[in-house]
């Protein structure tokens, strides 16, 4: 029997996108036709997603942790972070209030040092979600 050689890596097209990934991606840059295959999927992702409203996961806010993403096409036809509050995992609608939270994150893309990038970002909270980043801040103090 032969033997059955050693998979090569395989990269998907989703694993690629995300490496290349950029939260918010500075205005300059490489045109369309010199951007390398991940680049170009990544911008495609990026493309798809809504930045007029970002998604709060508070889920490790007790340890000072707060993530934000942009919202996806469904989550905005939904109300996500308009309507809904934008916690990742609340889904109240009453006594929302639309904040403007600053957001810091290290942006690592291929080939490039990690860089701090700070932005404001909008997002509608409940009362109880608007505590729990509130609570998250007094930690990262
Ligand atoms: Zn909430």
């Amino acid at each position: 029997m032969a033997a059955v050689p050693a998979p090569e890596s395989v990269v998907d097209e989703a694993s690629l996108a995300r490496e290349h990934f950029a939260f918010l991606r500075p205005p300059q840059g490489p045109p369309p036709a010199e951007l390398s295959e991940g680049e170009r999927l990544a911008r495609e992702l990026e493309s798809s997603l809504l930045r007029d409203a970002a998604v709060v996961d508070l889920s490790r806010a007790k340890y000072g942790k707060v993530g934000m993403r942009w919202r996806t096409v469904a989550e905005a036809m939904g109300g996500k972070g308009k309507t809904v509050c934008g916690g990742v995992e609340c889904s109240e609608t009453r006594d929302l209030r639309q904040l403007e939270l600053p957001f810091g994150w290290q942006e690592s893309l291929p080939g490039k040092p990690p860089t701090p990038r700070v932005a404001l970002v909008t997002s509608a909270l409940c009362p109880g979600c608007a505590l729990s980043l509130c609570r998250a801040r007094r930690v990262m103090e």
